[in-house]
């Protein structure tokens, strides 16, 4: 669908006159996708990519997937929004219980920002305390608690808690604990001497692309368990990608909360709080004594058109195979690119997992934000550029593999990663 060159500059146009920056805030102004289909997309111009992009991860079985598609139609002509409870979005909670161990109730927004900061203020109402414990470098949406330390440009010795934005008061600092993750000891040490005012240690199972060493989970379950500290996974990215079940299935450790998104809405917008019972309860104003209900309400929460694409989206996933077939799309892709990571004498390595992974351009372990900032930071965008010029779209820092990639998809990203990071290392 190559669109005129012409039209393509208008709109490039419009936007820098409308947006700041020219953008929507999360990809540059000259990305104007115009459609996808399956593992592609194509921009405005007509060029066409192999999308690691992916929506930033909710379109994990592809673009305009038939049966997601067929279902969205069916429920758009039966209306769009009700502000009530709904068939559909009562049929995703169910199946969000039945999958995600720690989910004995589910609520509903609509981002994962809203979900986390939900998550925040129900864990602080059950455990009567305010301060959240997380790790440098996780994100938690943009809250002004979430958009703490995410990414902090000039980390100090130690990591202490820093607005990863304007405007966010001085004051959060008071309610945030900051650890390097992968470090057990620091967790432990930072609850000793905060323990009676921490309410939740909150945190991405497999942090960006930083997986947990081997007992750090069940660390953080054990050390929470023990101080009466709720332990809330951010399941936003990993859940129903790193399993059906999400990481808690995977790795085997059980959040007391956990918040989800991206992949339970099927490309439109739904996100969720799902956890114990009796912490749960304290959404409902008849459980609750009246001094810990915490509302719970939105708009658009549970909307039956982002519900009935969440609920296609999980069909396609149960069925049998479908993790085993896309854990090794993703392990051909990780295996390849290391190779010719290896072959081009560049140093780095290839960090994540199969659903999701991308390179650290520096040597040694990675075990948490700090070993992901060492090494050279110009390399990334430019191999981006580089990829981008030969048909491959990805996230700034991320891969996301989608179930559509197929075996073409696989060699042709070979191709494009060979001549790419080829040309990368002459430069
Ligand atoms: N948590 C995590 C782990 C995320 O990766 C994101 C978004 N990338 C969010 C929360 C926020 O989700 P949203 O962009 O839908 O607000």
């Amino acid at each position: 669908m190559a669109a005129n060159p012409e039209e393509t500059h208008t709109l490039l146009e419009t936007a820098h006159r409308v947006l700041p920056g020219g953008t929507f805030g999360n990809t540059a102004a000259d990305l104007i996708i115009a459609h996808g289909k399956g593992s592609r997309v194509w921009d405005e111009k007509g060029n066409e990519y192999i999308d690691y992009l992916l929506g930033s991860g909710p379109m994990i079985i592809g673009h305009g997937h038939p049966e997601v598609t067929a279902a969205v139609q069916a429920q758009l002509e039966r209306g769009t929004t009700f502000f009530a409870n709904n068939p559909q979005g009562i049929e995703l909670a169910a199946a969000i219980a039945d999958a995600v161990p720690c989910a004995d109730k589910v609520r509903f927004a609509s981002t994962g920002s809203e979900a986390d900061a939900f998550a925040i203020r129900l864990a602080r109402a059950y455990a009567g305390r305010s301060k959240i414990l997380k790790f440098e470098g996780g994100y938690h949406g943009y809250s002004d608690y979430g958009l703490m330390s995410l990414a902090p440009k000039k980390p100090g010795n130690s990591a202490v808690p820093i607005p990863d934005s304007a405007g966010i008061p001085e004051s959060v600092k008071e309610d945030i604990l900051v650890a390097p993750f992968n470090d057990a000891d620091a967790v432990e040490s930072l609850i000793n001497e905060h323990k009676h005012s921490i309410a939740a240690v909150f945190m991405e199972p497999l942090q960006r692309l930083i997986p947990p060493r081997p007992g750090f989970l069940e660390a953080m379950r054990e050390l929470t368990l023990a101080n009466d500290i709720l332990l809330v996974f951010d399941e936003v990215v990993t859940g129903f990608r790193m399993a059906y079940g999400g990481a808690q299935e995977y790795y085997g450790v059980v959040p007391d909360l956990c918040t989800l998104g991206k992949a339970i809405g099927g490309g439109f917008p739904i996100s969720a709080i799902a956890g114990r019972e009796d912490i749960m309860a304290l959404f409902d104003k008849d459980r609750a004594e009246a001094d810990r209900f915490v509302p719970q309400v939105g708009t658009l929460s549970g909307n039956p058109i982002a519900a009935a694409a969440g609920l296609a989206t999980l069909e396609v996933l149960r069925r049998p195979g479908t993790y085993e077939r896309y854990f090794e799309t993703g392990e051909k892709l990780m295996s390849a690119l290391s190779r010719i990571l290896e072959e081009s004498g560049i140093e780095g390595q290839v960090v994540g997992a199969p659903p999701m992974f991308d390179i650290v351009f520096a040597g040694g372990e990675v075990r948490n934000y700090r070993d992901t900032i060492r090494g050279d930071g110009a390399k990334m965008p430019r191999l981006n550029e580089l990829l981008r010029d030969r048909g491959i779209l990805k996230g700034e820092n991320k891969y996301y593999v989608s179930t559509a990639i197929d075996d073409t998809d696989v060699e042709e990203t070979i191709a494009a990663w060979g001549d790419a990071i080829g040309e990368l290392a002459e430069s």
